[in-house]
């Protein structure tokens, strides 16, 4: 039975998307990423059904994210690659938790951690080739390699891969990016280093720039079925979307012309109407900026989201007539399109930003409910 708020999450879509991915790409090393708690899919189940569906690798952001699929009993390679300046590397190293380092703080940092504990970290050097967030500096390179090859010489350090992150700015701005990376693999090796995991493409590098998949692409949105391109959609790309958010209808209300709907009177009833009340707001998720916009599916068919998105429900418009929708009825606000529900792409349409936003934004009321696992 449908729940009142609830994110259906399909894992067999998980699966498939990886295992269709991987040899899509063709490189020896997929990584999953799963960060942000699986783009609010639900870190540790979608870990493991990236791992069935062929992911050797698994990505997050933070350390603690990584200890936490290492609490749930996950002993795939996992990389964290964004630090707390004081971030507890000792825990890292100790749960076996390949580190991405951007500086030669981090790089100090890692190899104190790693003498007290005596044992060598596994890192991943990561380089700024354009994007102006994290990495390295071309101008750092040379201290930040030299550095760990002689940390790597005493046994502390291993530099199992070399990576970056690409702006998908333009075809060329990623064409700049890629030869400074080639330079960074280039001048790691004339170090001394020996990376075998070299890395730089994530979902929408991974499917339109073959000359980025190098050792290992790492997939996030396309993982969970979504396109990160504006001109295919998931079917397009032969992906099926995992998430499907869905509630109950909570109020069903008859209202004549001119009745005001929601905060401000954004919307008034231009004729008699129905109204269902859907218990989702923007604490759950749901996009203030989609007020009016938006569609949800009731029944097999789509009506619009009418007046202000409030913060633990919004208000729908069955129109004149009432087809039959009850209270306790099934609410789709967002699903794979190919049912008929409006896509989370849809979503982010109508709120004027990325899919990417719209699944990993779903609050923490919403009931994750995993299937096929
Ligand atoms: C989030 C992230 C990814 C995944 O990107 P998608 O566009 O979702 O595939 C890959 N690499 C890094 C460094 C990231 O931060």
């Amino acid at each position: 039975m449908t729940g009142f708020r609830e994110a259906v999450i399909d894992l067999a879509a998980i699966r498939s998307n990886m295992a269709y991915l991987r040899q899509l790409v063709g490189t020896p090393h997929a990584m999953a990423v799963v960060k942000a708690d699986a783009y609010g899919h639900g870190a540790v189940p979608v870990a493991r059904a990236a791992l069935a569906g062929g992911a050797d690798w698994l990505g997050v952001a933070d350390i603690d994210e990584a200890l936490a699929l290492r609490d749930a009993g996950i002993d795939a390679p996992i990389l964290a690659w964004l630090h707390d300046p004081d971030a507890d590397f000792s825990a890292a190293i100790g749960d076996d938790v390949t580190l991405g380092l951007s500086s030669l703080r981090q790089v100090q940092q890692v190899a104190d951690a790693a003498t007290e504990l005596g044992r060598a970290a596994s890192v991943h050097l990561k380089l700024e080739t354009g994007l102006s967030r994290n990495g390295v500096h071309e101008n750092d390179w040379a201290a930040v390699f030299a550095l760990a090859a002689a940390l790597e010489r005493v046994g502390l350090l291993r530099v199992e891969g070399v990576m970056s992150h690409l702006a998908n700015a333009s075809a060329f701005d990623d064409q700049q990016a890629l030869e400074c990376f080639e330079r960074g693999v280039e001048a790691a090796r004339a170090a001394g280093l020996t990376p075998t995991l070299v890395h730089v493409a994530s979902s929408a590098a991974a499917l339109r720039l073959p000359a980025a998949r190098f050792s290992m692409v790492r997939f996030g949105i396309t993982l969970y079925g979504l396109s990160p391109f504006a001109d295919a959609t998931s079917a397009d790309l032969g992906l099926v979307p995992a998430m499907t958010l869905r509630g109950r209808v909570a109020h069903v209300r008859r209202v004549s012309a001119g009745a005001g709907v929601s905060y401000d009177y954004l919307w008034r009833a231009p004729h008699d109407s129905t109204l269902v009340l859907v218990p989702l707001g923007y604490a759950d998720g749901i996009p203030r900026q989609a007020s009016g916009t938006a569609l949800v599916h009731i029944h097999g068919a789509n009506y619009p989201v009418v007046g202000r998105v409030a913060m633990d429900q919004f208000v729908v418009n069955l129109g004149a007539d009432n087809p039959g929708v009850a209270v306790g009825d099934e609410v789709v606000v967002f699903g794979d399109p190919v049912t008929g529900a409006p896509s989370a792409t849809d979503w982010a349409d109508a709120a004027g930003t990325i899919n990417y936003e719209i699944v990993t934004r779903i609050g923490h009321r919403v009931t994750r409910k995993h299937l096929n696992g």
